[in-house]
């Protein structure tokens, strides 16, 4: 990047190691940010920053929020005897869109993999069986249909199994390997409607 100054240049690299910023997007995005007025420049690091020191998992679902507990599980008309299991955040907020979920949900931070060294000990298993403790009548899986979501919806069934809580799948219709984010929210609402009992 020798045809721009130290600084331009710097900004570039910093955004290129962004996922899915390749070398062009990096230079687009610097330049916007070079044309922007000072204030939204400062609106926008300060919120990276503000974000990123603030955020913590909720102490309760494990999803991503800067309050001890998430909005979802503070909210008392939320049936909290039904928890929902994603893979993370992102998944939570597209069932969220539906409007149609009143459950809880809980999230893992990943899925369970051993091409990649996951085991049931990296994602938030433990805390979920623990909050299987209190009164639940349904857990419903909802991990991507990803090998590894496959895998960890297995693991997981067999877990909860032997407690006689209720566990459910969400139906199939939701393409193989598809990311839920990237799902539809009327596909998904019938993902969920037409679960089975595992
Ligand atoms: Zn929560």
């Amino acid at each position: 990047m020798e045809y721009y100054s130290r600084q331009i240049g710097r900004l570039i690299e910093e955004l290129s190691g962004l996922p899915g910023i390749g070398s062009k997007s990096a230079q687009r995005l610097a330049f916007h940010i070079l044309h922007m007025p000072l204030e939204h420049v400062e609106k926008l690091s300060a919120s990276i920053m503000e974000a990123r020191k603030n955020v913590k998992y909720c102490q309760n679902c494990y999803t991503l929020t800067d309050e001890e507990l998430c909005p979802i599980c503070r909210n008392p008309s939320r049936n909290r005897k039904m928890i929902m299991v994603v893979e993370d955040t992102r998944d939570l907020a597209a069932y969220e869109k539906t409007q149609k979920y009143e459950g809880v949900y809980h999230v893992l931070h990943g899925a369970i993999s051993p091409m990649l060294g996951i085991g049931p000990n990296d994602i938030r298993l433990k805390e979920l069986m623990q909050r299987l403790q209190e009164e639940v009548e349904e857990v419903i899986i909802a991990t991507n249909s990803s090998l590894e979501g496959e895998t960890t919806a297995m693991y997981i069934s067999k877990l909860i199994k032997p407690t006689g809580i209720k566990v459910s799948r969400i139906a199939s219709g939701v393409p193989v390997g598809g990311d839920l984010e990237y799902i539809d929210e009327m596909t998904l609402l019938r993902a969920l409607e037409g679960r089975v009992e595992l």
